[in-house]
């Protein structure tokens, strides 16, 4: 949102609240009185009025949204952590009118993005290969043509830069292009052959990848040969690299420098644990050589591997050195954050969750840096993971979970305006909405085979105007998580004593100073008595507030009212 537009907005909405409080004053006061404690206030005039009242009474008893306002941003973040947008740039903006997403796209939209409140973006595969979705790459060393020039991308990243925004991008080495150069060169050769053995001197791309005279699982045959085979373990067109070979691993390091030559801050790995499948300890050999060579040409470099499993198999990854790998604990439509947000864990499990998977996680390495997801380019858009009454507010919530996580949280672009689409992968990649009309300026017309998704929410150009938005509801939450350093950073502790089936309680330290979040995660009312969170409360009391519709958070008689899927930071 722009800041005029914001600006305007913030008026027209105080110019409402003066109106409802001027006329609802006294009926107010009344029910407040009738009902005495624990009751929710009804009706949406009297809400506002109590925020109202909050802002102006010191001892205020209602907490609207309106308090994250005051809350200013860190600087406090330390090298590795932040928050991060997933971009898939086919589908975020499209700049020249070809209905393709492009650079220029992009760029023109950095400061929706950095605004909304990311320090940071990943973009899957930007390098030119066949495919929409361009995880199969035919040059290492370009910008698909599709995205623009490799000029479109310095502009790109100079306006990065300029933003604060760090840049890591999806460096995909399990395998190649079926397309790319060195795997037409071994085909060319073993086609030559002519029954006759193979000499890796006279075509070293032969042991680039991994042929066979045998037909293994994952392997098809080599296209013009009788008797030759690859390993593709994803498709036919992605055969495998093999990462053992130590003139491979030399291309990798100049595909890493030039890179970092072009400014970007870091690497997504992708597929790491099909390094070598089903070999994971020869896998954590390759990320080893690989963070090493990296850290070597860049200090500061981030990187980040998919290894795509339980947190048993993907927490032994870190002994690598890497900085992080993605959390697929808690992600996706079955991970901790969307069972707990339906009511299928208690909240009280939540903060444990956390704790285990960071003590898991430091055995292999206490410098790791979690990644926390809740939703990627492969999974069911978050929107569908809810239905019945509370599927708005659960959507919401479940996205704030994500980002009071420490670490380098990750966001896919689109699930800020709760976009829905799942089945084939080309759903879970859609146009961003940024319109209703799909003419508008920028819209994208998505990857082709997609099916018609109806859209369950309105687009950005709705949201951004209502304040009870998914798109509103994340701007807050992100300028809640970028207020704390005990957010982004901190030591998570469960309050076992506090924490129920409905609520989540834990506390985040760092440095020395702590938050508490109470969330209440069901879809009734919680009260908690203030005497029992006295003692782990240190500051002035609540100092920020997620709400999923207009019902406050209340105080009265040593007793706080937290409204269903509401969630409470106190400092
Ligand atoms: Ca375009």
């Amino acid at each position: 949102m722009n800041k005029i537009k914001q600006i305007t907005l913030l008026i027209i909405l105080a110019f409402a609240f003066c109106l409802t409080a001027c006329s609802n004053q006294s009926r107010l006061t009344d029910s407040v009185n009738e009902d005495g404690a624990g009751t929710q206030v009804s009706g949406t005039g009297e809400t506002d009025i109590e925020s109202d009242n909050n802002s102006e009474n010191e001892t205020g008893n209602a907490f609207t949204m309106d308090i994250n306002e005051t809350l200013s941003k860190t600087t406090d973040i330390r090298p590795g952590y932040g928050t991060t947008y997933e971009v898939f740039v086919y589908s975020f903006f499209d700049s020249d009118g070809d209905g393709i997403g492009d650079f220029n796209g992009l760029t023109s939209r950095l400061e929706y993005i950095s605004d909304l409140g990311f320090d940071g973006i990943w973009m899957m595969p930007i390098s030119p290969s066949p495919t929409y979705h361009k995880y199969d790459v035919t040059d290492y060393y370009g910008i698909d043509p599709e995205y623009g020039t490799m000029a479109d991308f310095e502009n790109f990243m100079a306006a990065c830069n300029e933003l604060g925004i760090r840049v890591i991008i999806d460096l995909v080495i399990n395998h190649s292009s079926s397309k790319h150069p060195w795997f037409l060169r071994a085909v060319e050769y073993l086609k030559g052959l002519d029954g006759a053995e193979p000499d890796i001197t006279e075509c070293p791309e032969l042991d680039f990848y991994h042929f066979s005279r045998e037909r293994k699982s994952g392997y098809y045959r080599v296209p013009g040969t009788e008797d030759w085979f690859y390993e593709a373990v994803f498709w036919s067109e992605m055969p495998d690299l093999n990462l053992d070979n130590e003139q491979l691993r030399t291309e990798i390091e100049n595909i890493t420098a030039f890179w970092f030559a072009k400014g970007v801050n870091g690497f997504r790995i992708d597929a790491a644990k099909e390094f070598f499948s089903g070999a994971p300890g020869k896998n954590i050999e390759v990320l080893t050589w690989f963070n090493d060579m990296v850290k070597i040409q860049n200090p500061d470099a981030y990187i980040v591997a998919e290894v795509w499993d339980t947190a048993a198999v993907y927490a032994p990854y870190l002994e690598s050195g890497i900085d992080s790998v993605f959390n697929f604990t808690f992600a996706n439509q079955n991970g901790v954050i969307a069972k707990t947000v339906r009511g299928q864990r208690a909240a009280s499990a939540f903060g444990k969750a956390m704790v285990e998977h960071d003590e898991l996680l430091s055995s292999f390495n206490p410098d790791y840096i979690d990644a926390p997801f809740y939703t990627n380019h492969d999974l069911g858009r978050s929107a569908g993971y809810y239905n019945g009454d509370f599927a708005y507010a659960q959507a919401k919530t479940a996205l704030a979970l994500n980002l009071l996580m420490s670490g380098n949280t990750f966001t896919y672009y689109g699930d800020e305006l709760g976009m829905n689409g799942a089945g084939i992968d080309e759903n879970k990649r859609l146009a961003m909405f940024w319109s209703e009309d799909e003419k508008a300026p920028g819209m994208c017309t998505g990857p082709a085979d997609r099916e018609n998704i109806k859209k369950r929410y309105p687009s950005y150009e709705i949201q951004k105007d209502d304040p009870l938005s998914i798109f509103n509801y994340t701007r807050n939450a992100l300028r809640i998580r970028n207020a704390f350093p005990e957010i982004i950073q901190g030591k998570v502790m469960n309050l076992d004593d506090i924490a129920t089936e409905a609520l989540a309680a834990f506390t985040k330290s760092y440095d020395g100073s702590q938050i508490t979040v109470l969330a209440n995660l069901s879809t009734e009312e919680v009260v908690v008595k203030l005497d029992s969170i006295a003692d782990i409360q240190t500051g002035s009391g609540i100092t920020a507030v997620l709400l999923t519709d207009e019902k406050p958070v209340k105080i009265e008689d040593g007793m706080m009212m937290l409204p269903p899927f509401s969630i409470v930071i106190f400092k």
